[in-house]
């Protein structure tokens, strides 16, 4: 039998910002990767051409009244169409598939992405919040099954990327950076009446809205925090944040030895999704190149916890254990939906979330219904919150 030479890469959420970015990321590496599956929400014209493009074996539109339209596109290719949320966790399963690259937004990722582990799929994690809701039953099934996850987010691409070498080594302490966001150095007062749209502007990084105000609002950073401790297995007291508004230090390891790696580059996704894609491969790249001379000054500072309380309540989700974090992260959802569809301030946002998590039962051991009775709850509540 011939032997198979490039990876089969399933991309949930291909219609999204990371999405796209890994497909040209694949587009460009004919030779190591193909497309088997692809899949949206609702995008079915950018679907539709991505399928014909890089026909892959199966697409999913999770929208099911938008079946008709994709199916009568793709059955000449002889493309599998398939709709609705459960196909998500179906088709994670097909036989080529080595690859999955959990790029689709929020609590939704949870289902593919154990789906896919228990299918012996190996995991390009980029849909954050799935180890936010349960990092403690998907990393559990991981090891049970053998799977890799490799991280996608930049930071935690970095703190993986300054590892490979010192798997052996104890950490003893991470540091994440942020950029601090569009409205790093405001007041209280000054975020009393940001936009929308002020919001939506982020200094370093062009993203999907959800994680653009995540990012303005640090919960970006709070969802990393809890990321990072199921990614690297990690206690509360590991893991710090530092701002650093240039975002080229993607994130820092310390060892016990006092020293310190760092993992450094201009931001840019494609770098993180190509190395979780290829790894251990670190295949050559014309991504642009950095120059010292561009950024005389790397600076760095303390981020503002007052003032932007999403971060403090991640630490609390993370200190807490149980299913706090996902409970943090049910709210958050419901609260930027409401945010970017200009129903509640920017400062409302984490009064509900910390409401939320002061009303919402404690459950120290979740089951996966559990967490998922947890996020309906929360959800509901935040709701009647706003
Ligand atoms: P986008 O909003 O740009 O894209 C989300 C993708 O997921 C789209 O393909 C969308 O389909 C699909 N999708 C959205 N909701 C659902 C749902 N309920 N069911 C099924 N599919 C859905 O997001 P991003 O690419 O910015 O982010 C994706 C993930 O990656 C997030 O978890 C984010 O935190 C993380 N991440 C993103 C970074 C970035 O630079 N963008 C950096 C680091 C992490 P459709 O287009 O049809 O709506």
């Amino acid at each position: 039998m011939e032997e198979k030479t490039k990876k089969g890469v399933a991309i949930l959420g291909s219609t999204g910002s990371i999405g796209t970015q890994a497909l040209e990321v694949i587009e460009s590496k004919p030779d190591n990767f193909e497309v088997e599956l692809l899949t949206a929400n609702g995008n079915c014209t950018l679907l539709i051409e991505q399928a014909k493009k890089f026909k892959p074996n199966a697409v999913v539109i999770a929208d099911e009244s938008k079946y008709k339209l994709v199916s009568d596109a793709l059955w000449p290719l002889d493309i599998k169409v398939y709709a609705g949320h459960d196909a998500l966790s179906q088709c994670v399963e097909m036989e080529g598939i080595d690859i999955v690259l959990t790029a689709l937004v929020g609590y939704a990722g949870l289902k593919p992405t154990l789906a896919a582990i228990n299918a012996g799929k190996h995991i390009a994690l980029s849909n954050k919040e799935t180890l936010v809701v349960a990092g403690d039953l998907v990393t559990q099934l991981a090891r049970e099954k053998g799977v890799n996850i490799y991280p996608v987010d930049s930071e935690h691409s970095a703190i993986f990327q300054c590892l490979v070498g010192d798997f052996h080594n104890p950490i003893e302490k991470i540091y994440l950076t942020a950029s601090g966001g569009p409205f790093r150095g405001k007041t209280i007062e000054d975020l009393k009446h940001v936009t929308r749209a002020q919001a939506l502007k982020h200094p370093n990084w062009e993203m999907g809205a959800k994680i653009t105000i995540d990012s303005a609002s640090l919960m970006n950073k709070g969802l990393e925090v809890i990321e990072a401790k199921w990614l690297f297995n990690l206690k509360p007291e590991q893991i710090d944040v530092i701002v650093h508004p240039q975002s080229i230090i993607h994130s820092l390891v310390q060892f016990e030895d006092g020293s310190m790696k760092a993992q450094m580059g201009l931001p840019d996704m494609k770098l993180p999704i190509q190395y979780a894609l290829a790894f251990p491969q670190r295949l050559k790249s014309n991504f642009p190149r950095f120059n010292f001379m561009d950024y005389p000054n790397l600076t760095f500072e303390q981020p503002d916890i007052k003032t932007f309380k999403n971060l403090g309540l991640a630490f609390k989700a993370l200190e807490l254990g149980g299913n706090a974090a996902c409970v943090l992260n049910a709210a958050n959802e419901i609260v930027v939906d409401a945010f970017l569809n200009d129903k509640i301030s920017f400062l409302k946002m984490p009064e509900v979330i910390e409401r939320c998590m002061q009303d919402i039962a404690f459950v120290q051991k979740p089951t996966l219904e559990e967490y998922v009775n947890t996020d309906e709850q929360t959800r509901l509540l935040a709701q009647e919150l706003i």
